[in-house]
């Protein structure tokens, strides 16, 4: 080997293993989440008399070659691992092929999400209940993202008016499920799309809910967010509500019998309610409701610590204040919840 600062991956898996000391510099939570074999955490391990070869790595050998730099100058036979933790990750066996690597390298880089997560969002399955204006934006970023089965049930077709917010649809006329089941698979060819072209009722909630891991409520009536609530809790189905109308929206996440749902809240949907058909809606507003219930889904399936759950997220578009309401848990009146399935 010669004594260039940077080491190829190659030259470094040469190395007889008893000749280095390899130091990881991401972050804790990176390192959790995945390393190189026999990497340590920090600079503690180097001692000032030591023989070792020190070979530093980050995600993409640029800030180790800094350090190896500055350890050079210390007097050490310090390197830097070229390319990387994620030239490493290239090579090893993985879920993913070379494509998909590249594709999901950005979400991969963040220790919340890195390797582990995103296999984790291979395998995970989520239901989309709606098609609209919620439910494009949604299921968009969800195939983006790579989950691996997404699941669409809606019975409505599209219609001109929908258009000013449910952005997946290109054509009057046809199902909506089909229609976003269409636009997820151009977005993402890696994922399985199913869409269900009918609408969600009690008769088929068990069926469908099996074979997903989340739901995300992104109907457009409060009859059928309870619908969906009350359903999602019986079964035990972790779901994501999320409403929006004119330019405000909400959004909370329920585990079932761990955290409150829509009824320990509310009790009963209220009546009169607005619609979209009665009090308009801006699209972009629905965009960011949409896009927060994704977050949930992604959080959920990647690190379900940080859920919008015992609290709802409110968020007033026109003048971009927000407020987070908590709740103190499941109601002991809640006739849904207090009911074991
Ligand atoms: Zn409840």
């Amino acid at each position: 080997m010669n004594d260039e600062i940077e080491i190829t991956l190659d030259e470094f898996l040469k190395l007889p293993k008893d000749s280095y000391l390899l130091i990881d510099m991401r972050s804790e939570s990176a390192y959790q989440q995945g390393h190189i074999e026999g990497a340590v955490l920090t600079n503690d391990h180097i001692s000032p008399e030591t023989e070792l070869k020190l070979i530093f790595y980050c995600q993409y050998g640029i800030e180790s070659l800094q350090t190896a730099a500055y350890f050079r100058k210390c007097g050490f036979q310090a390197h830097s691992l070229q390319g990387g933790y994620a030239q490493w990750l290239r090579t090893q066996d993985s879920a993913f092929d070379l494509e998909e690597l590249e594709r999901y390298d950005r979400q991969i880089t963040l220790p919340q999400i890195g390797m582990i997560g995103q296999e984790k969002l291979k395998r995970a399955g989520v239901l989309l209940i709606g098609a609209g204006g919620l439910g494009c934006p949604c299921g968009m970023y969800l195939a983006a993202a790579g989950v691996g089965r997404i699941g669409i049930i809606d019975h409505d077709e599209v219609c001109l008016s929908n258009m000013n917010r449910q952005i997946a649809h290109r054509e009057i006329g046809v199902s909506k499920a089909l229609s976003l089941k269409n636009t997820l698979e151009g977005i993402n060819d890696k994922i399985e799309v199913t869409a269900y072209p009918y609408r969600f009722s009690a008769e088929n909630a068990a069926e469908i809910l099996e074979g997903f891991d989340f739901v995300i409520d992104c109907t457009d009536t409060a009859e059928t967010k309870f619908m969906v609530n009350d359903l999602c809790v019986h079964y035990n189905k972790p779901y994501c509500y999320g409403g929006v109308i004119g330019f405000e929206g909400q959004v909370m996440t329920v585990i079932p019998h761990k955290t409150a749902c829509l009824r320990c809240i509310f009790e009963e949907p209220p009546t009169g309610c607005e619609t979209c058909e009665s009090h308009g809606i801006i699209g972009a507003a629905a965009g960011m409701i949409g896009c927060i219930q994704a977050l949930e889904a992604v959080k959920y399936i990647t690190s379900p610590d940080k859920l919008l759950t015992n609290r709802m997220f409110i968020f007033n578009m026109l003048t971009m204040k927000t407020r987070t309401v908590k709740f103190g848990g499941i109601s002991s009146a809640c006739r849904i919840c207090q009911n074991p399935a």
